[in-house]
């Protein structure tokens, strides 16, 4: 049972005129749903009321047609039409005692309507500031547009109550919220009484709160998101003046939501930021209100969730990370199963979802945003098939989770693994420089595979067919993972590229395994994701001279999804690494890289010592290929069936191994599907 030091995080809390039955509250956050999949969305949310969060809210919700953020899919209530996908929402958040939150935004300079076509409203007309620099620019509100708009949030505010929330957050924090734009010098260059001192910027917000207080306040609680810091210095909304607004407002909201500065930062990567990282930024402030305070920080840990609190830090411990890797965290706290917490690794393939309109997904919970679509809950599996044991070759992530659900399914699984250690890619990945923290993927299950008595692991077991066809296991599963390809072969080249033997060529798995090049080293960065910026930091804090060229226009473009870009390429500035954007590497010369325009083809050889060749990764499929070409030996050997999972079937981020390996273990022993879809889809229907 429950610890009694983390009580205090179970006390039932106040929000004006509700009470949270625990401090847990699960701020807003995207997920890549959006307005277009309401269901996934709705049970998404329902698995976290289940887990035991007090607060649920919905992600950002577009409240007036006249500002919206295509292309990202978050909600919307701009009429009557929206409230029923909305009251599932709050029905399915309330469903086990959950208070629900409805988060409403209005964009305004961060809303560029494209699918509307307005025009957009802002404080000050300036360009608008999205992530695809759209070339649109917003008008500046008269007078009677921020009337309208008063109104507008009353509006909403109603719909937000006939849709059956408790809680409307107004956003204003990251940028992305009207509030925020009003109270920052940088957006609003205002001359009349919304704009100049702090107090006249403060005015459109206290009128809205006001306003909606009047509508919906006595059964509805009102809380304002706001940024600790817009971090662009004295011009923007920064921490001192934040500070000075929340001194002069104390009672505005019945809760102050507080968010780091940028998104980017807010949801600042395991490899740039700790567990709670914004502490600083926060602290003192609950001493400037008499309201409750909640505040975000990648918090996994009761330990230092409870230090929040005590050190008068926060009220409430706010998480979206946190609350998709595990659901069920509150839950585990209560009932003493701390060990069982499936951490978050702030890797944000989360935030993935939401940046290129995909589905969700969740490198810890493989089950994130498949509660709908495939009925998989985050900690309960299907019942068992009619086979009964399983033999899983590599424990990568795709290996170490599909043993992990399989087990709970309860089947007897056998693990065999080449290596002296577990984890496959992980336990290599996590001693790059900055992801030590992706060590959880294999920690969570280490821990979970030694709780339960059906699994056998068995190390330093390379093994063959024959040695398979002789082990007598129902079912194969084949996870040997990936190595990195040494031709060059990615995007820019479909054949292997054109070598000099005389120059010295390493690949990523070189390096991880203690192989590293000395002197003047060009790394070639074809697979724009995360592996080539981490190996030219490791190699610059290793002595090297680093030239990292890659034919896209940002180092570590894909990371741009994940919200760490910037800061990647801050830190490889830092560190010394010289970084040629546009440019591929044509050949491998023996004196040197003979790199190419993107543009132009223009060449320019960069001497140098070494090439690290960050290209693609090729399939370890040998063993599954073996097995396939013995077919007809697998019914004597009592072989039901041999599947090829994760890297070992396609490589890809983690994400997609632990999800290959979940799903895995999810459908063995289900009748096939022929030619059906594997999951439900919601289908827009037409308008009569
Ligand atoms: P994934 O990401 O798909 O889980 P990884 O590359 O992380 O893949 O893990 C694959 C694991 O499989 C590695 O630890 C590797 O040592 C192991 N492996 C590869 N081939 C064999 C084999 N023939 N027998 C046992 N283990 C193997
Ligand atoms: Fe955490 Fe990564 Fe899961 Fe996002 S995808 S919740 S950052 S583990």
């Amino acid at each position: 049972m429950r610890d009694p030091r983390y009580d205090i995080l179970f006390q039932p809390m106040r929000i004006g005129p509700l009470t949270a039955r625990n401090r847990f509250y699960q701020v807003p956050h995207c997920n890549g749903g959006g307005y277009r999949d309401p269901s996934a969305v709705a049970e998404m949310r329902a698995a976290k009321a289940e887990g035991g969060w007090g607060v649920i809210f919905t992600e950002q919700t577009e409240m007036h047609h006249s500002s919206e953020i295509t292309p990202f899919i978050e909600l919307r209530l701009w009429e009557d039409q929206d409230i029923p996908a909305l009251a599932r929402m709050s029905e399915r958040m309330k469903s086990h005692g959950a208070l629900a939150g409805i988060q409403l935004a209005y964009s305004g300079i961060n809303g560029p309507n494209l699918y509307t076509k307005e025009v957009p409203l802002a404080p000050t007309a300036l360009p608008i500031r999205t992530f695809t620099n759209d070339p649109v620019t917003a008008r500046a509100m008269d007078r009677e547009d921020i009337r309208n708009l008063r109104r507008w949030f009353v509006n909403a505010a109603k719909r937000s109550r006939t849709a059956g929330f408790d809680l409307i957050c107004l956003y204003g924090a990251h940028g992305f919220g009207i509030f925020q734009h009003f109270l920052s010098r940088a957006t609003n260059q205002r001359s009349d009484e919304y704009g100049g001192s702090l107090e006249n910027r403060a005015r459109f917000v206290r009128e809205v709160i006001a306003d909606m207080r009047d509508a919906v306040g006595e059964t509805m609680a009102l809380t304002l998101r706001l940024s600790l810091d817009e971090t662009i210095g004295d011009l923007g909304f920064s921490n001192a003046e934040v500070r000075d607004f929340i001194e002069m407002h104390g009672d505005l909201p019945d809760l102050w939501d507080l968010a780091q500065g940028t998104w980017e930062e807010c949801s600042g990567p395991s490899r740039f930021k700790e567990e709670a990282a914004q502490e600083d930024l926060v602290r003192g402030i609950r001493a400037l209100t008499s309201k409750p305070v909640v505040g975000v920080g990648r918090f996994t840990s009761p330990d230092v969730m409870v230090r929040m609190i005590r050190s008068g830090t926060l009220d409430f411990i706010g998480c979206a990370r946190p609350s998709i890797a595990d659901p069920f965290l509150p839950k585990k706290v209560e009932e003493g199963r701390i060990e069982d917490i499936r951490e978050c690794i702030g890797c944000n393939i989360c935030i993935t979802g939401d940046m290129t309109q995909g589905m969700g997904r969740c490198t810890q919970n493989p089950t994130w945003m498949e509660e709908w679509r495939r009925g998989w809950h985050p900690e309960r599996m299907n019942p068992k098939g009619e086979s009964g044991n399983v033999l899983i070759v590599g424990s990568g992530p795709a290996g170490l989770e599909a043993a992990r659900a399989l087990s709970l399914r309860g089947y007897d699984v056998a693990i065999a693994e080449a290596r002296d250690e577990i984890g496959g890619r992980v336990t290599r990945e996590r001693r790059l420089p900055g992801l030590s923290a992706w060590g959880r993927v294999v920690d969570y299950r280490a821990h979970q595979l030694s709780q339960r008595p059906n699994i056998e692991t068995y190390l330093a077991s390379e093994l063959d067919a024959a040695q398979i066809l002789d082990f007598g296991f129902q079912n194969v599963c084949i996870a040997t993972g990936a190595r990195w390809r040494g031709d060059g072969v990615a995007r820019q080249h479909v054949v292997p590229m054109a070598m000099d033997p005389g120059l010295a060529v390493f690949t990523p798995d070189d390096l991880m395994q203690g192989r590293l090049p000395s002197g003047r080293v060009v790394l070639f960065d074809d697979d724009h994701y995360y592996m080539g910026g981490v190996l030219a930091e490791l190699l610059a804090s290793k002595g090297c001279e680093v030239t990292l060229v890659t034919p896209a226009p940002y180092v570590s473009d894909w990371s741009r999804n994940t919200l760490e870009q910037h800061a990647v390429h801050v830190r490889l500035a830092g560190a010394g690494v010289r970084i040629l954007l546009n440019r591929g590497v044509a050949a491998l010369r023996g004196d040197g890289a003979e790199t190419n325009c993107t543009y132009t083809d223009t060449r320019e050889v960069i001497p140098c010592d070494a090439v690290v060749l960050v290209t693609a990764q090729a399939a370890e499929d040998a063993l599954y290929r073996d097995l396939l070409a013995r077919r007809t030996d697998w019914a004597d050997a009592g072989i039901r069936s041999v599947k090829v999972i994760g890297d070992a079937n396609a490589p890809g981020p983690i994400a997609w191994a632990t999800f290959a390996g979940h799903r895995y273990a999810r459908e063995l022993d289900m009748p096939e599907l022929g030619d059906a879809m594997p999951f439900r889809r919601e289908v827009t229907a037409l308008a009569r």
